[in-house]
């Protein structure tokens, strides 16, 4: 993926491609934005389509949730975004998907652990699940903000996820390795008769040191 343009409207409507095409959305699910300044965030608008995505759905907003540029309503999880920016100043992208394995995992009371797989508790560490709320609750938002603190990533309980970067392309490919490695998990699953056990605390340990720990 290239280096986000001025705007960053290009970097977006492929993120929301990628997105559409891999089958980590469906239909209007799902959300992304990209932080463009300390006052202003780029946010897709409410209920379009991911992989149709054009200039006109991309919609500039306030840090305080104002539509400065642009038409119709910003996404419905807006208030969840502004809220991980509000905490997080490292991190410059969030995508919001509806992953189906990662989602489907969330039901079974047997949590996604991203210690699966060296590389994804590299590239994202520990993804914490958040428990049921309505979507675009304010509920949601507050839950989502405050755990957003000590990780990249989470889960949201019978909903998706979030994931989040430095820039989008580090937001979205997260998103991609979590459900990747959520599909390896259920393949285990289906082989071996259960889900796989996570490294254990020392392996995790010795990996972050090897790779002198992980990004953001
Ligand atoms: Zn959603």
């Amino acid at each position: 993926m290239g280096r986000i343009d001025k705007d960053g409207l290009d970097e977006i409507i492929l993120v929301g491609k990628k997105l559409y095409e891999r089958g980590l959305v469906s239909a209007t699910d799902g959300n992304i934005s990209v932080r463009k300044n300390d006052d202003e965030i780029l946010i897709t608008r409410s209920g379009v389509c991911k992989g149709e995505l054009s200039a006109e759905d991309i919609l500039v907003v306030s840090t305080s949730g104002d539509v400065l540029t642009g038409r119709g309503k910003p996404s419905v999880e807006l208030p969840m975004h502004l809220g991980i920016y509000s905490v997080r100043k490292d991190v410059r992208a969030i995508v919001h998907a509806h992953p189906p394995v990662l989602t489907a995992l969330t039901m079974t009371g047997v949590n996604f652990n991203s210690a699966w797989l060296p590389e994804v508790w590299l590239s994202v560490g520990p993804v914490p699940t958040v428990p049921y709320a309505p979507p675009s609750s304010k509920e949601l938002a507050d839950q989502v903000t405050r755990l957003i603190t000590n990780c990249n990533a989470l889960l949201l309980e019978r909903h998706g996820s979030i994931t989040v970067g430095r820039n989008l392309s580090e937001a979205y490919y997260r998103t991609e390795k979590l459900e990747h490695a959520a599909l390896v998990g259920v393949f285990t699953a289906i082989v071996s008769g259960k889900l796989p056990g996570p490294l254990d605390q020392e392996k995790l340990r010795e990996l972050e040191r090897l790779f002198s720990v992980r990004s953001s």
